[in-house]
């Protein structure tokens, strides 16, 4: 392969293309079963949840409107600051809405827990998460994803969506780094 092909840095796929759509069909089925007969509002994440909303939503064949957060609790590296900032908010009303929240990963749940918080204070009519993907860590935070893809080891992943840097977004696939990009 080419060495400039953002491919080239991946050394270990987790999740194929393939598999993620499977699995997001499958949690869109359950979602869309949970949800009948209600006014559903999804609310994406930036940047992560930008491939996982784009395939989430057109998995489910009912009404629902979109709207989009951007929160920042990251830096530019692989590790959390531990704060949480909006740097962009709803466009939308959300009291007495279904909201569901969706994510691409929960780490250690900071993030999570305290939009959760944040949107609550809203007099939503719920609020819900779905996440593609879990770490153990977010297990002994108070957040509880109701829609989980998989739960997966505490190693940095990036592709569909996770970056490092800003790059590797656009991998259709998901997998770990090689060593030689973080030198
Ligand atoms: P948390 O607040 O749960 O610790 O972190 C949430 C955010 O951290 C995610 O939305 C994502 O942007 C980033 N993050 C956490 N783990 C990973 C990872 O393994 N890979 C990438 N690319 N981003 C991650
Ligand atoms: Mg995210
Ligand atoms: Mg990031």
């Amino acid at each position: 392969m080419d060495s400039s092909h953002v491919e080239h840095d991946l050394v270990n796929i987790l999740f194929t293309e393939a598999q993620i759509q499977q699995r997001l069909g499958e949690m869109a089925a359950q979602i869309t079963e949970d949800y009948a007969g209600r006014d559903l509002l999804v609310v994406g994440v930036l940047r992560g949840a930008v491939m996982v909303m784009a395939d989430l939503a057109r998995a489910m064949p009912v009404h629902l409107e979109m709207d989009w957060m951007a929160v920042s609790s990251y830096g530019s590296g692989t590790k959390s600051s531990g704060v949480v900032r909006i740097l962009k908010d709803l466009d939308t009303d959300i009291s007495g809405r279904d909201v569901l929240i969706v994510d691409e990963i929960i780490d250690t749940g900071l993030t999570l827990s305290w939009l959760v918080n944040n949107l609550s204070s809203r007099s939503p009519a719920s609020v819900e998460i779905a996440t593609l993907l879990r770490k153990p860590e977010a297990l002994s935070m108070p957040v509880e994803p109701k829609y989980v893809g998989w739960d997966i080891p505490n190693e940095f992943v990036v592709g569909y969506g996770l970056d490092y840097r800003e790059r590797y977004r656009n991998l259709r696939d998901i997998g770990t780094l090689a060593p030689h990009v973080y030198s």
